[in-house]
């Protein structure tokens, strides 16, 4: 990364970190840019922009790269607008300020990334999946949710995080038995699971 983008990238972090935007951790970042060279992705549909840090990232490692954005908050998206322009990235990221769920999507893509509402992530998987294009992946992060999805759920204080790491379970469950693809969920940042197309 040059010097410039360098900087650019830790003043996102800063933001993110002061208005307690949660952003991708670096060691997920580093599996999934990994991932996008290794596997020579395209093109990427992201479900969750926040303030467009993960998009950046993305984007940066990989110059022919196309990345598709969406996000319902609208300062983050305002945010993630501004970051992007910074970087000159405006061609080769496409925000849109919906909410995920009512986007009809068109189109096809390499990779689809699942970072929004973790309560979702069923619904996104089976909204956008038609998206993928035949060797396609979907990588979902959070699957571990700061640890809580391993813990004893009388250890969780709270109903509405018993509420939300039950839905991580739910989904692991979808992923798992899902006929159409195979699953691998790596211990990675806070856990990414891969689902690759079955051929
Ligand atoms: N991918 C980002 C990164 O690593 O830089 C982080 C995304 S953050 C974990 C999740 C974002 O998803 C939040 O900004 C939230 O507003 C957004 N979000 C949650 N549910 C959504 C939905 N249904 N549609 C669009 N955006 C959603």
């Amino acid at each position: 990364m040059v010097g410039e983008n360098y900087q650019i990238i830790q003043e996102i972090k800063e933001y993110a970190k002061e208005k307690n935007i949660p952003i991708m951790e670096e060691e997920g970042i580093e599996f999934l840019t990994t991932f996008l060279i290794k596997h020579q992705i395209q093109s990427v549909l992201e479900i969750g922009t926040a303030i467009g840090y993960s998009a950046i990232r993305m984007a940066l490692i990989q110059p022919t790269l196309k990345i598709t954005s969406i996000e319902r908050d609208e300062e983050r998206y305002l945010e993630a607008v501004k970051n992007i322009k910074k970087l000159h990235l405006e061609d080769r990221i496409t925000l849109i300020f919906k909410d995920a769920l009512d986007v009809k999507m068109e189109g096809e893509f390499d990779l689809i990334f699942l970072d929004a509402a973790k309560s979702q992530n069923t619904n996104f998987f089976q909204l956008f999946s038609k998206n993928l294009t035949s060797k396609g992946f979907i990588i979902t992060d959070n699957m571990y949710f700061h640890g809580l999805v391993e813990k004893n759920e009388q250890e969780i204080k709270s109903a509405n995080l018993r509420g939300l790491v039950r839905k991580i379970k739910e989904y692991i469950s979808f992923l798992n038995n899902n006929p159409d693809y195979n699953t691998i969920i790596y211990k990675v940042g806070d856990g990414v699971a891969v689902s690759e197309k079955k051929k």
